[in-house]
């Protein structure tokens, strides 16, 4: 069983200063991405960038969550009404209108990042937050809490290993539907025998399961693996690399390289895809494992979903679910009501319709039309824009817009190495540049060098062309 899907990624970073870049550079978020996918392989699920983009948002830079349902006050804890925020949000989301929320809603800004993920964000894709900051770490918004993924922006890169982590991928888990495997509690519909393999009822013998069909799974006495052995602190790592035993109910179950006891399956599997550094795994390790306390069972250990949790993505991927009562009311208006301009369906998970569109850029989605030898930018030193949009082509090719305010004069464009472009235009063409992906639509940018202009266009002659 496999589920068939490719999803874009929408990632979405927020910048507490204006002139400020990203705190990683680009690479490393496309590998971030690619260690995803490494995870995924066997799942089906297969993740491509629609855009990585860089918002300067000083009221939102940072992810914090009112713990108070009841909400927030007003400047306390990056607590934001929407006049506060409205500008920094329609730079990401320029489909909500300006009268969205009533000004004086308030929200803190973590819920500010959900609600308007979940009301506005294009339900083909996923929008990941990087957050610059955050006051809890990484998450996600589950099948019935609302749609967005944040990650705290060190979180996706490993400093010690300088490798990517596997934070990006173990969060769109828990925004397709499945929770840790230390975590016992469940979303509503579902019992125990839909977590089969990561389950067991202590007994002698300790008593393990292969489907969800098993009606034994069902039994109060139904422990999880893992959090029975965390609980009790009888998981150990004999070597720096392995093997690791398990002890449930005073039997000793082992995974390591050279094989992993069967009632483990759900938990660790012989191979993984074995990612350097380090590079010597012998095993992998399930991608939701929840608070781990041992070395190295950290981050950079190959992660694979368990026979259980596919089902459990593929269900969230089919059967969309209403948001819980408390959670609809985190994202709606003060007064109750669904903002201005929300998306049809914005209150059910929508998931059915992740990867429904990908969004293709080929070779000729994106156009940069120099009419003359490309602009020497040597010299020009480093300029920090208000905005950009990366956008990769099939075939290799990187184009980065730059939006620089208004009344600058523009550089044209530059390509630094081949296949790479930087273009600059002006911040008053981002929406229309916006929209025109969020649309799919080819978009054409062509700049005259002798008029010093640019147009942006959705055809694919410059008028005027070809005629001599
Ligand atoms: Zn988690």
């Amino acid at each position: 069983m496999a589920i068939d899907r490719t999803i874009s990624l929408r990632l979405v970073e927020t910048r507490r200063l204006a002139g400020s870049g990203p705190l990683h550079p680009v690479d490393r978020v496309q590998q971030a991405v690619a260690r995803a996918n490494e995870i995924y392989a066997d799942t089906g699920i297969e993740f491509r960038i629609r855009s990585i983009e860089s918002h300067h948002m000083p009221h939102l830079y940072k992810y914090v969550r009112d713990k108070d349902a009841e909400g927030c006050s007003h400047g306390r804890n990056f607590c934001w009404t929407w006049a506060d925020v409205r500008d920094e949000l329609r730079q990401v989301f320029p489909n909500a209108p300006v009268d969205a929320y009533p000004d004086d809603d308030h929200k803190s800004a973590g819920y500010w990042l959900i609600a308007m993920a979940t009301f506005y964000s294009d339900p083909a894709e996923i929008l990941v937050w990087l957050v610059e900051e955050s006051a809890e770490r990484s998450g996600a918004a589950g099948p019935r809490t609302g749609r967005m993924v944040f990650v705290n922006q060190p979180d996706i890169w490993s400093t010690e290993f300088d490798i990517p982590t596997t934070t990006l991928g173990h969060e769109i888990g828990h925004f397709l539907g499945l929770k840790h495997v230390i975590d016992s509690s469940l979303h509503p519909g579902y019992t125990h025998c839909d977590r089969w393999d990561e389950i067991f009822i202590p007994g002698t013998p300790n008593v393990f399961f292969s489907s969800r069909e098993d009606a034994r799974c069902d039994d109060p006495d139904v422990r999880y693996i893992m959090k029975v052995a965390n609980d009790n602190s009888q998981i150990s790592v004999l070597g720096a690399y392995g093997p690791i035993q398990i002890t449930l109910n005073g039997t000793v179950y082992q995974a390591s390289g050279s094989g992993v006891d069967e009632e483990l399956k759900g938990i660790f599997r012989a191979t993984g895809s074995v990612h350097a550094p380090p590079n010597s795994w012998g095993f992998a390790m399930n991608a939701m494992p929840g608070e781990f306390p041992v070395d190295p069972l950290d981050g950079h250990i190959p992660r694979f979903f368990s026979d259980s949790q596919l089902a459990t993505m593929e269900d969230f991927l089919t059967n969309d679910v209403e948001f819980d009562a408390k959670y609809k009311n985190l994202w709606l208006t003060a007064a109750g009501d669904i903002p201005v301009g929300a998306i049809p369906g914005s209150l059910t998970s929508l998931r059915s319709r992740l990867g429904a569109r990908t969004f293709k850029v080929n070779s000729y989605q994106l156009v940069v039309h120099d009419k003359q030898r490309p602009y020497d930018f040597q010299g020009q030193g480093v300029r920090y824009p208000d905005a950009q949009i990366m956008i990769w082509t099939d075939d290799g090719r990187l184009f980065r817009l730059f939006f620089l305010p208004d009344d600058e004069a523009l550089v044209q464009h530059y390509e630094p190495q081949p296949m790479r472009a930087n273009v600059f235009l002006f911040s008053r063409q981002y929406q229309q540049c916006v929209d025109a992906l969020r649309n799919d639509a080819p978009l054409y940018v062509w700049w005259d060098a002798v008029a010093g202009d640019f147009y942006l266009s959705s055809n694919q002659e410059l008028p005027g062309e070809g005629e001599s």
